[in-house]
């Protein structure tokens, strides 16, 4: 089958491997109809992954048609629509059967398309392990794209502002203007924030965030603008969606008293330098958190399928698989307007 790899920084090739096949009763194989490119594959892209691995198929975000299932499989059957959680656990543990798979009992969390360990879903095809627990039908009323937000970005936005208290009528912060920031920061306005400022170094994200209702920050001056405009009390809650130490810092920088600051960007620093006097006179909460994706589904569906969430308004590209090397660098140099890129088959 045809998939998208990773060879070396900059280097993603569309080439043929071994088809996707069952590895175990509880597995499935899905035949990808769309896929999509995340900020966190761009980690990959870039050459500093999750594994010293080369020549693995890469993505994480994925929805298809069944086509294939093991023989322990009880809730799908071949022609099922379905989306696939980019994270999966072991299936088998109380928090994994809770679609809590972060919590994973067994310490089998894991992701597709981080190495050969559990290949990738740019492709024609994937295998899930455990698809009764890592799939679900695409939902009544709900769109193929709709479906693929779901498959990762809108539940790690989701996260993000819960995980930052948002109260209503309070003012919240929002670091990074991707895909994710701009979903969280919709999240923010449908949990009840009266004020969503929102800061990004690219001037049409942060036209982006304005169209939603957010107050843009200028690049530079974030903090002495919100600092203004809040009347010196900076924001309550933070949601940083890059992960690099600079906008943590920026996020940590733009938290009031007693606020909290909640990070779901992917930051593999092992040394960051926690500004550990600031956070205690600020009386900070600091969060962070790997998503389950299907812990989420039950609280996002509606809210997609009412219109009161829009996360495929982020689409920007839509491309073939065959073009996904372009698309990543499209993505990667935030070229064109790029936003969120999905892959079609
Ligand atoms: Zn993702
Ligand atoms: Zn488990």
């Amino acid at each position: 089958m045809k998939a998208l790899t990773y060879h070396a920084a900059k280097d993603i090739r569309f080439e043929s491997i071994p088809d996707a096949r069952i590895t175990a009763p509880h597995a499935a194989i899905v035949r990808v109809t769309a896929c999509a490119i995340c900020g966190s594959d761009l980690h990959i892209y870039q050459g500093h992954g999750f594994s010293d691995d080369v020549g693995f198929c890469v993505g994480h975000e994925a929805v298809g048609e069944i086509v294939e299932i093991g023989s322990s499989v009880e809730g799908l059957k071949i022609g099922d629509q379905v989306m696939i959680s980019a994270a999966v656990g072991c299936g088998l543990c109380a928090p994994c059967r809770a679609g809590d798979c972060t919590r994973c009992e067994r310490d089998a969390t894991a992701c597709y398309g981080l190495s050969h360990k559990l290949p990738g879903c740019q492709a024609e095809a994937v295998m899930v392990p455990h698809a009764d627990q890592n799939t679900a039908l695409i939902p009544e009323g709900l769109s193929h794209e709709q479906a693929l937000m779901l498959t990762d970005n809108l539940p790690t936005a989701y996260l993000g502002a819960t995980n930052a208290s948002i109260r209503p009528g309070g003012t919240v912060a929002v670091v990074g203007l991707g895909p994710i920031g701009l979903m969280a920061v919709e999240i923010a306005f449908a949990l009840g924030a009266a004020r969503v400022y929102a800061a990004d170094l690219v001037p049409e994200r942060r036209a982006m965030a304005e169209r939603l209702g957010a107050i843009a920050l200028p690049p530079g001056d974030e903090r002495a603008v919100l600092k203004e405009l809040t009347k010196g009390r900076l924001a309550e809650s933070v949601i940083e969606a890059v992960g690099a130490d600079a906008t943590l810092k920026l996020a940590i920088s733009l938290a009031g008293k007693q606020a909290t600051v909640s990070t779901i960007g992917v930051n593999q620093s092992k040394q960051f330098p926690f500004p550990m006097a600031l956070a205690f006179n600020k009386g900070l909460t600091f969060r962070t958190s790997l998503c389950s994706v299907v812990k989420h589904w039950g609280e996002l569906v509606p809210m997609v399928r009412s219109g009161r969430l829009k996360p495929q308004q982020f689409i920007s590209h839509r491309m073939p698989l065959a073009d996904g090397a372009e698309a990543y660098a499209l993505f990667n140099d935030r070229r064109e307007g790029a936003m969120k890129m999905v892959l079609t088959l």
